[in-house]
């Protein structure tokens, strides 16, 4: 048997008889390297560390055995990294560890002058792990880079948050710029939308002449990639210039990719004849992760880190913070960080303690909403009714937007709850004013923080 047969009959035999669906995902970008007959090694070559140590631990064992029945006798396996895997940034110790300033991949040589494609290198479907959770999202986004506007148009990927949608949406984004560097591929939230509108609106009041600037930008594109698209809902300018978009694109088959938090048919005041449209294409949902899935991804999260930090801590972290993934990751982070600053190691023991913290955040959750809109109303000596009512005063207007972030943080309602309690507001506007107060929070808007920590203390009767 020829030598790439051989790994090929290996990967088809692994594929096939492994359980977890996310090995699936890193074995065919493999490649046999050496045999060596004398010292009887068995080399593979992976692409990244992530896809090397996720079929080490889970498959190490079976392909060992497999190696074996096909030479006739023990081959010890070597797992190499291709000299010419593209090297993923590193985070060195004097690295910030929530570093913000991801390398925006605009300035890609290849693409259309003064294109701006707004997406980030860091999320890619190299580092994207794939369980029974989003398996079928995964395999229509794969399709898609590989094929864009041929088949699955429009696409769309609903979920709750933190579980993804954003990382796969720029995946595919990435990996067409990759394989079709002459496309032009535009990621944009719908708040982005949104206010390029307002702006071309504005300009035309003004100026006039921009609005067609602003159906220019967004038909002259090859492969769109929209983001919480719910967000356009209960805006009619919005919606009548999203539709013209959408099938002016969908007409000249280009891709379209769109992320929602619901399904389209739950989502309220989206025309009809939208949400006809976005089911004209593929819809698959995205679930919360199994506990292997959860694991996979942290350790993947430690190889780009090159955090140190051992599988047992790994697997009890994954175990121990249920929620999202953006909430599992940050778990993590806190441990990994926790022991940087105490320079002590990352064990079980430095978990417990760093996460016995997170009980306060369970304790949160029995917190009961009108607590919290009393302790501002008290706070900013603001009557509750004020706080919900429709005056737009601007004292008014802050501590209802911290009101919004509160209960959002606090409570862990969803927007619609929130805008229930306040007085019945829209979701949309609950979600610009917690934009808001994140806003100022990751501006470091002292005065701001101060405040919250203090109305926090009084929430819980104690310091946070
Ligand atoms: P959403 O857009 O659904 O709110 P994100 O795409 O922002 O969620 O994901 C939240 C975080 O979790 C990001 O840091 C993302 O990289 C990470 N993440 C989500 N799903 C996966 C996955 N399957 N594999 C690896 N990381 C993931
Ligand atoms: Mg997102």
């Amino acid at each position: 048997m020829e030598k790439q047969d051989l790994w090929k009959s290996i990967v088809g035999e692994l594929e096939v008889t492994s359980a977890s669906s996310y090995i699936s995902a890193f074995l065919p970008k493999t490649n046999l390297g050496n045999i060596d007959s004398v010292n009887k090694t068995f080399e593979i070559i992976f692409p990244n560390n992530l896809s090397r140590d996720n079929i080490k631990n889970k498959l190490g064992e079976k392909i060992e055995l497999l190696v074996k029945e096909r030479l006739g006798e023990k081959y010890q396996i070597l797992y190499s990294i291709s000299k010419d895997s593209i090297e993923k940034p590193k985070y060195t110790s004097n690295a910030p560890l929530f570093s913000n300033n991801f390398e925006r991949i605009n300035e890609i040589k290849e693409s259309p002058i003064n294109f701006e494609s707004h997406l980030l290198k860091e999320y890619s479907f190299d580092n994207y792990i794939v369980g029974p959770n989003n398996q079928l999202a995964y395999s229509v986004a794969r399709a898609i880079a590989e094929n864009p506007g041929v088949s699955y148009n429009p696409f769309l990927i609903y979920s709750g948050v933190g579980l993804g949608k954003t990382h796969l949406l720029q995946a595919i984004g990435n990996e067409i710029v990759k394989n079709f560097p002459e496309k032009k591929v535009l990621y944009t939230t719908s708040q982005d939308f949104l206010n390029d509108l307002m702006d071309a609106l504005q300009h035309r009041r003004n100026k006039g002449g921009t609005l067609r600037e602003f159906k220019n930008k967004y038909i002259k594109i090859d492969v769109w990639l929209i983001d919480d698209v719910q967000l356009i809902a209960g805006r009619d300018t919005t919606q009548d210039e999203f539709y013209f978009a959408f099938n002016t694109l969908y007409l000249n088959k280009k891709q379209i990719v769109l992320t929602t938090d619901r399904h389209p048919s739950e989502i309220k005041k989206l025309e009809e004849r939208i949400k006809s449209r976005f089911k004209m294409g593929m819809i698959a949902d995205m679930q919360s992760p199994d506990i292997d899935v959860r694991c996979a991804i942290l350790r993947a999260k430690r190889d780009l880190m090159e955090a140190k930090i051992d599988n047992e801590t790994i697997d009890y972290i994954a175990q121990r913070v249920f929620g999202s993934i953006r909430e599992l990751e940050g778990a993590f982070l806190q441990v990994v960080t926790q022991a940087k600053i105490n320079n002590e190691i990352c064990d079980i023991n430095c978990a417990k303690r760093v996460l016995e913290k997170s009980l306060v955040q369970e304790q949160e959750k029995n917190i009961k909403p009108v607590k919290i809109v009393q302790e501002i109303s008290k706070f900013y000596n603001i009557e509750i009714r004020e706080i919900k009512g429709p005056k737009r005063d601007k004292n008014l207007v802050y501590s209802r937007h911290i009101s919004m972030y509160l209960l959002k943080e606090i409570a862990r309602l969803p927007l619609i709850t929130i805008g229930e309690i306040l007085g019945g507001r829209d979701h949309t506007t609950i979600m610009h004013g917690i934009q808001k107060i994140e806003n100022e929070i990751s501006n470091k808007n002292y005065k701001l923080i101060k405040e919250i920590s203090i109305i926090k203390q009084s929430i819980f009767g104690e310091i946070v």
